[in-house]
């Protein structure tokens, strides 16, 4: 299975370690023409405005005809970048997550921190650097996550977003189901 990382900016590099224990075929995605070669993608985490401007229209369409039909799976910044609707400011969105995002939901003081939240019903660490919070889920989006109330890990179908940063933790499970819905997804064809 080959899995790109998206890596204009921000912290690819602990993704593609992370994918790379699990065993998976990373690519490094910088241009534009490497999609076409990848069966699953990572936007990692870093700031989404400047991965926005680093794509540019090019290959912010190519991005999103990618994401539309494969799977996908952004982390903070990433996540942003999937959703339909951006906050705070408002933002382009990639639009294949119908959800409403907003950026640096969590003020100043307490920008950055580890808690402990639930994934599929079981304890896991979450690392949140500046993150967003997902304010509005649509139709058809599952919350696979939770930390306290707040959903921080949801999925659609092929697509799935946190807004905490797994690869920042010394746990595969994540990015383990990851590789288990494009492992998936091939299978069936989807
Ligand atoms: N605050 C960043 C943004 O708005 C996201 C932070 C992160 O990816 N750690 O894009």
């Amino acid at each position: 299975m080959k899995i790109g990382v998206l890596a204009l900016q921000g912290d690819f590099d602990a993704h593609r370690r992370r994918l790379e224990e699990l065993s998976a075929e990373v690519i490094l995605v910088r241009k534009p023409e490497q999609l076409d070669e990848i069966d699953g993608l990572v936007i990692p985490g870093g700031e989404s405005g400047t991965i926005l401007k680093l794509l540019g229209d090019a290959g912010f369409a190519k991005l999103k005809d990618f994401v539309l039909s494969k799977p996908s799976f952004g982390t903070c910044a990433g996540c942003i970048l999937l959703a339909t609707d951006v906050e705070n400011p408002k933002q382009a969105g990639l639009g294949a997550l119908d959800m409403t995002v907003r950026r640096n939901a969590y003020g100043r003081q307490i920008d950055s921190s580890i808690r402990e939240g639930k994934f599929l019903s079981d304890p896991i660490e979450m690392v949140f650097i500046r993150a967003p919070k997902i304010e509005r889920l649509g139709l058809g989006v599952e919350v696979v996550a939770t930390e306290g109330k707040d959903p921080v890990l949801v999925r659609s179908g092929k697509t799935m977003a946190s807004t905490f940063h797994p690869e920042l933790s010394d746990d595969p499970r994540i990015h383990q189901y990851f590789l288990d819905l494009v492992a998936d997804g091939k299978k069936t064809g989807k």
